[in-house]
Formats: structure tokens, C-alpha cells, sequence
């Protein structure tokens, strides 16, 4: 049985990019007897996603053709899920409380002179993880701001190699290290969105997670997130992300070409399907 998923972030309208995501994950579903295509919105960020998006994702998409099964998961409604995979990592010791400041990373690389660089930036100098137990038991019993990082090196050790599959790409062999301490959740989002997805993914039974190559590098901590926690690995599909014809991608700046505003300017939901291709 195969379980797709579109899980858009409503921060903005839906743009052609996500027109050709969305219709990947539904036609994978769709050609299979019992096949079953989800749909989640990941608005985990209150500062940046708006209910306006949202309904507006809802009446794009079903205005395109695609149809979803079951209900709509809405991770802000899901918040507990995502405490208790927190609480799984920190009891097995893979969690420590981060009560640096931007500015207090900044001092410190620039004290150290060097600076190693991952996938999702520079990687975090590592000053709160040689805390003593006892001070930052007592600094977060104080009330002292803080966010929750992963303690790369054990969880690592702790989940020994691993590798997932890209239909694309092939085998893969994870290599979450090189995103070092990663912050999984933070005090004013008490998640992230690798905590949320890699949960998410797994409690709605996907089978297959079909996005975009911007998010392949992830899939490195999806999977080291599944081993800890003891989770199904899915399959991957991630695809080119699509390009207008001035060889740029789309992105939500692209205010033309939202679908909305080509459904204004009288385009039918079989022009834009064949726009991305996808007729
Ligand atoms: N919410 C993410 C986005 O809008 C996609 C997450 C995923 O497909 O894993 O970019």
C-alpha cells in the first residue's frame, strides 16, 4: 500500500512549484488500487503562517482536481505528539538545554577564529553541552529561556550507520554529523520542523514522502530522527524543484504565478497541470 503526503507551510499563496509537488505526491497515490494521498499543514511557526493561507491551499488545491484522504492534520493541534518525541530523546539522553543567544554563537566564532559549515549553516560551537547536569537543572528550573539541541555526536553513536532509499538518488548513506548540535525544539516553538515531519510521517503511515530536492539534505536527520526513535522509514522521492522559463525557480516572491492568480486570469485547471507538466 502506498501513502503519499503534501504538506505545505501556509506562510504564503501556492505558486506552480507547489502545484507540481502536490500533484507528484497525489498521482503516486492515485495510480495504485488504495492508494491513499494526505494532506498536512505544517504551520508550526505562528509568526509566519496565517489562517488566510490556509483556507487558501485548501480551495487552490481542490480547485486543481487533487482530492486528499482523511482528515487534514494541522501540526499546531498536534503539539503533544511532538513533547512526547522530545521526551523520548531526553530520556535517553540525547537532548541538552541551549541557553545561548544569536549574539552568544556569533562571540564564540568569532573567539574560536573557525567556524565548520553544514547543510543548514554554521554549525553550533557546541558551548552548552559541556554544562554540568547540576547547573542546568538549575538554570532551567529558574525559568531561564532556552531551546533543546541534539547531542549529535551521541545520538550518532547511539544509532550506529544508516541509510535510507531515493528513487532517484538511490541508496543513501546518512550523514546527519554534518549538521552537528541540531536545535529540535525552541522556546518560543516548542518543536522544530525535523521533529514535527519525521513524527508526522510516521504517525500518519506514509509510506512514500515525495518533495523537492531542497529538502533531500534533511532526509539525513529524518532518518538519524527515525532510528532514535524507533520509527518506520519510509521511501523518498525528491524531485527537481521546477524552473519558469527564465530558469528560475519558482518561489512565493512569484506573485504571478500563484494559482490563484492564474485561476483570476481565466487559466483552467488543465492549463496549470500542463504548465508543470503534470496534464
Ligand atoms: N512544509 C515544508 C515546506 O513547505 C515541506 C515539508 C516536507 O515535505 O517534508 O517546504
Amino acid at each position: 500500500m502506498i501513502v503519499t503526503r503534501f504538506a505545505p507551510s501556509p506562510t504564503g499563496y501556492l505558486h506552480l512549484g507547489h502545484a507540481y509537488s502536490a500533484l507528484i505526491g497525489w498521482r503516486r497515490a492515485r495510480a495504485v488500487p488504495g492508494g491513499r494521498f494526505l494532506l498536512r499543514i505544517e504551520d508550526i511557526d505562528p509568526t509566519r503562517c496565517r489562517p488566510e493561507f490556509e483556507a487558501g491551499l485548501l480551495e487552490d488545491l481542490a480547485w486543481l482536481g487533487l482530492d486528499w484522504d482523511g482528515k487534514v492534520r494541522r501540526q499546531s493541534d498536534h503539539m503533544e505528539d511532538y513533547r512526547a518525541g522530545l521526551e523520548r530523546l531526553e530520556n535517553r539522553g540525547l537532548l541538552y538545554p541551549c541557553f545561548c543567544t544569536r549574539s552568544d554563537i556569533a562571540a564564540e566564532i568569532a573567539r574560536a577564529g573557525q567556524a565548520p559549515h553544514g547543510p543548514e549553516g554554521l554549525l553550533y560551537p557546541g558551548l552548552c553541552r559541556t554544562i554540568p547536569p547540576s547547573e542546568r537543572a538549575r538554570r532551567v528550573e529558574a525559568g531561564e529561556a532556552h531551546a533543546l539541541r541534539l547531542d549529535m555526536a551521541k545520538a550518532t553513536a547511539l544509532a550506529g550507520p544508516l541509510d535510507w532509499q531515493d528513487e532517484t538518488a538511490g541508496r543513501i548513506v546518512a550523514a546527519p554529523e554534518a549538521f552537528g548540535d541540531i536545535v529540535l525544539a525552541r522556546k518560543e516553538t516548542p518543536t522544530s520542523y525535523h521533529l514535527s515531519v519525521t513524527l508526522d510521517d510516521a504517525l500518519q503511515g506514509v509510506t512514500l514522502v515525495t518533495r523537492g530536492t531542497d529538502l533531500f539534505e534533511a532526509t539525513h536527520i529524518h532518518r538519524l530522527l527515525q532510528a532514535l526513535l524507533d520509527l518506520p522509514v519510509p521511501s523518498y522521492a525528491h524531485h527537481p524543484l521546477l524552473a519558469g522559463p527564465d530558469g528560475r525557480r519558482y518561489a512565493k516572491r512569484d506573485k504571478s504565478l500563484t494559482l490563484r492568480a492564474l485561476r483570476q486570469a481565466g487559466r483552467t485547471p488543465a492549463e496549470v497541470r500542463a504548465m508543470v507538466g503534470l496534464e
